[in-house]
């Protein structure tokens, strides 16, 4: 499946008279610009003349909104530009724009396994990426980004090659596993169980791209628990 995008459905918003250009018109109170008593979030919200479509930004904007109608002062600066789509058995995460952003692009396709992974790295930051059909690393990869991380000579190359079979890299705790709903590595190790992780972290509840690492991440805890046990 191909998609070149979504269009908010703003015709009830134009007919109570809101400012809506793409989507519904807001300010960092997410509130429209042009009547004080409505609030817009998600996919038909438009913050500085974005909308943003995905499941990450429409929670960030949650939380700000939860807080402003509770009478907090969180103000909404925009979202940081992380996607993680799942189209059919394809799994696809773009951070930033890796066809706009400049610096040095450092890539590997692997045919025969249908994976293509980018990073356009600056000053030996990341400054975006793009991974299809391989998110073994997307975690460590959304962590450098989001700290903007400065990496050693060799890192970039490392870092597309994937996970080794046989010695998976130990992601730290703070890493981001589930960008839909910003959960780190360390709140899916605190969990007994997958259900009980879905249920308490919402860790796979949204685009699911994150499952297989969230399973072994708890595998990976029960092992490690079964073993203080048995000692
Ligand atoms: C096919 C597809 C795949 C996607 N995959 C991903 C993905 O893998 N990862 C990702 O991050 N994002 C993905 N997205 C985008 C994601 O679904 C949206 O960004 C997200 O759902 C936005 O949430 P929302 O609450 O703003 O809007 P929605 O989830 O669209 O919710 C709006 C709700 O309002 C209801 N509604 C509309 N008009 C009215 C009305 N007049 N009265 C009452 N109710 C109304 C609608 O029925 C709907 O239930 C995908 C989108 C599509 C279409």
């Amino acid at each position: 499946m191909l998609t070149a995008g979504g269009r908010p459905s703003t015709a009830l918003a134009r007919r109570a008279e809101l400012m809506v250009r793409r989507g519904v018109v807001v300010d960092s109170s997410l509130r429209s610009v042009t009547d004080d008593r409505i609030h817009a979030i998600g996919d038909c919200a438009e913050h500085r003349r974005r909308v943003t479509g995905f499941v990450p930004p429409a929670r960030e904007q949650a939380v700000v909104l939860a807080d402003v109608l509770t009478g907090g002062t969180t103000r909404y600066d925009g979202s940081r530009s992380v996607a993680r789509l799942r189209a059919t058995d394809l799994e696809v995460a773009v951070l930033g724009d890796p066809e706009r952003a400049t610096g040095e692009v450092v890539e590997m396709t692997n045919p025969i396994a249908g994976s293509h992974r980018r990073l356009v790295v600056e000053g030996g930051v990341i400054v975006a990426a793009a991974l299809v059909g391989d998110l073994s690393r997307v975690g460590l990869i959304t962590q450098l980004y989001d700290r903007g991380t400065v990496l050693g000579p060799d890192e970039p190359g490392q870092l597309l090659l994937g996970e080794p079979a046989s010695a998976p890299v130990a992601l730290p705790d703070d890493a981001e596993v589930c960008a839909c709903g910003g959960v780190s590595a360390g709140s899916i190790r605190a969990c007994s169980s997958f259900e009980s992780c879905r249920e308490s972290t919402r860790a796979t509840t949204g685009c699911g791209g994150c499952e297989s690492v969230v399973r072994r991440l708890l595998a990976e805890s029960a092992q490690a628990d079964s073993r203080v046990g048995a000692s």
